[in-house]
């Protein structure tokens, strides 16, 4: 289907339509377009006379997921649409009003609207971009393509994997679920961004009911991630302690970027043993908070470097433990922290989390 939409001449969207109830579902009534006329008398006596009219909701440069995204935009919070959006040369997106994107430019029939997420792919994937900015740009896709919503869960690496092949032909470098081989380390540094259900009282970044990717990808969890390396908080570069020795995944299909069978990771580093303690959980907190506590010595702390104290500090995993099985409400388990990077400033300190799964 990604070469159908990247072959296309327009992809016409009917974005505001939950079902196939067609491109006009929602076409703004003509009453509420009209302008409204405002007259009055300046401060010295003058006549205006001001013609206005009612503000439109861009949805589509907001955050993907937001319930009015959800509401307005349905065909926009699906999975599969993010890479037809991505590939196709021109979209004509059907809503309360008429948007186009295509390669060069987007507007809209009010001129407000924003988005330039298909013009910033295309320039990102120009020969002359580098693979600094095509990574920054492949783990942006990522954050907001897992916020997107799939009928079929095991749809979560194929769902990108027209997008993934357009990478490839630039980068040159072998896909791990999700992952590049040439930029693993920095690709690691992804943490669950949970975000409570709208409907029910708990999280809803979980694993999938079946396996479908190792727990060191972003795929390995149902729900949206982010990756730290594009926040603001590590602006003052990365510095990683950990190298990798071996990585593979192995093709469920005859798709290279599709679905996996299996993978591995094989890496060097310094290994902790830490305390992972559950955050006593009050009726209106979510039951997802935890916090770390080293429990080696002052001599380990210190081999592992000086400024690496995290006692006692927030703790992100990449699922509901509790749910789970894996620890009880209130208590605490001992894991191995591998140190992947940290940052000085401020100071912040990245664990491999699926060490933090390993137990005793
Ligand atoms: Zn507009």
């Amino acid at each position: 289907m990604a070469n159908i939409f990247e072959n296309s001449f327009l992809t016409l969207a009917a974005s505001t339509a939950a079902d196939d109830s067609g491109l006009f579902f929602q076409k703004m009534d003509v009453e509420s377009s009209k302008a409204v006329e405002l007259t009055g008398s300046t401060a010295d006596g003058r006549p205006y006379c001001i013609y206005a009219r009612r503000p439109i909701h861009h949805y589509l440069d907001d955050d993907i997921l937001g319930s009015h995204v959800t509401s307005n935009w349905p065909l926009i919070t699906r999975a599969w649409v993010f890479q037809e959006r991505l590939l196709a040369p021109r979209v004509l997106h059907f809503g309360k009003e008429l948007v186009w994107e295509c390669r060069e430019a987007s507007y809209c029939e009010c001129l407000g609207a924003s988005h330039r997420l298909k013009i910033s792919h295309t320039a990102s994937l120009l020969s002359s971009s580098s693979d600094s900015a095509l990574h920054d740009h492949w783990r942006s896709l990522v954050m907001e393509f897992t916020w997107l919503r799939l009928t079929h869960e095991n749809d979560r690496l194929p769902a990108l994997s027209g997008a993934a092949k357009k990478f490839q032909m630039q980068l040159g470098s072998r896909y791990l679920a999700g992952l590049w081989d040439d930029n693993i380390l920095e690709g690691l540094l992804w943490y669950a961004a949970p975000e409570r259900g709208q409907e029910e009282q708990r999280y809803y970044t979980h694993r999938p009911s079946e396996w479908r990717s190792p727990s060191w990808s972003w795929a390995s969890v149902e729900g949206p991630i982010q990756y730290v390396s594009n926040t603001k908080a590590w602006t003052s570069g990365i510095e990683y302690n950990a190298v990798v020795i071996a990585a593979e995944c192995i093709p469920a299909s005859a798709d290279p970027t599709g679905a996996i069978l299996k993978g591995h990771l094989v890496m060097k580093g310094n290994i902790t043993r830490a305390l992972l303690r559950h955050k006593k959980s009050f009726p209106d907190q979510p039951s997802c908070s935890y916090t770390v506590t080293w429990l080696a010595g002052r001599r380990d702390r210190v081999r592992i470097g000086s400024n690496f104290t995290v006692n006692g500090h927030d703790a992100n995993v990449d699922f509901d433990l509790i749910e789970s099985g894996l620890i009880k409400p209130d208590s605490d388990m001992e894991v191995h922290c591998l140190r992947l990077a940290s940052t000085q400033s401020p100071l912040r300190t990245f664990c491999l989390d699926v060490a933090l799964l390993l137990g005793a």
